[in-house]
């Protein structure tokens, strides 16, 4: 196919799907709008990876005003030191004010997935993780995804990835947690790299203070999200069993009570 041809296939297919959307689904959109225009109250912020095929409005059924999105390679947050020490901003850390101080959601979850490009790159450079590159995707993954990599390289120093890994916070104790990733061994070590980084990253929402402050007054809860992109499953980080459980007919009630007691 020339690229010509590519590029009008692509942006012909988005239109397509706007058409689509407009025959179909509008007229039941357009009802859902009017019940939130005047006053959305978001329950949650999801941040999640750029991928293709990670379709997290569709795999949480999120309708309008329910789900804040944030979206970027490896679904990574920067901890707040990188914020405060360069003195900039990015838009991680905006989305995280903007839903969670301004807007007051309960939950704020991080959602990775199994054969993420970025995490495939990450597995690639990690033994290199602290020389610096000019490639973006590269210098992005090498900049905040250090911690992921230091506590990856603890579980591949252990005799079948069995180690148990410890994500403790620096300062607040209390919300440390243990983790077994990937207990029945099914899945290559870049996707364990996935689910280790997708918990490494739960614990820096905690680095940001006006997170803190909440978290401190019981109002939010932190969670992890990982979705098999091949089989359709999604899995829960279960903090009291200490590993991802797939979320099922069988598992719900188990889950949704640790949805209650606050972690
Ligand atoms: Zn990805």
């Amino acid at each position: 196919m020339s690229t010509v041809h590519a590029v009008r296939k692509g942006m012909n297919r988005i239109l397509d799907g706007i058409m689509q959307y407009r025959q179909a689904l509008r007229p039941t959109l357009l009802e859902e709008f009017k019940k939130v225009a005047m006053g959305p109250s978001p329950e949650g912020l999801l941040l999640t990876c750029v991928d293709s095929r990670v379709v997290a409005s569709r795999l949480t059924q999120a309708v309008p005003g329910q789900l804040f999105f944030v979206r970027n390679p490896g679904n990574l947050v920067p901890p707040y030191d990188y914020f405060e020490k360069n003195n900039i901003v990015g838009g991680e850390c905006a989305a995280l004010e903007l839903a969670c101080s301004r807007n007051n959601v309960p939950v704020i979850t991080v959602f990775g997935h199994s054969d993420c490009k970025a995490m495939n790159l990450l597995y690639r450079i990690r033994n290199e993780i602290s020389i610096p590159s000019k490639n973006p995707l590269d210098q992005w993954l090498k900049v905040h995804a250090k911690g992921t990599v230091e506590q990856f390289q603890k579980l591949e120093s252990s005799s079948d990835f069995k180690r148990k890994l410890v994500f403790a916070s620096a300062q607040h104790h209390e919300d440390d947690f243990e983790a077994y990733i990937d207990p029945n061994n099914e899945y290559k070590p870049s996707d364990k790299l996935s689910q280790v980084n997708t918990l490494e990253q739960m614990r820096h929402f905690l680095s940001y203070p006006f997170l803190r402050e909440r978290l401190n007054r019981k109002e939010l809860q932190v969670h992890a999200l990982w979705t098999d992109i091949y089989k359709g499953e999604v899995y829960m980080f279960s903090f009291k069993e200490k590993t991802f459980i797939k979320i099922d007919e069988n598992t719900y009630n188990k889950l949704s009570l640790e949805c209650n007691p606050y972690k």
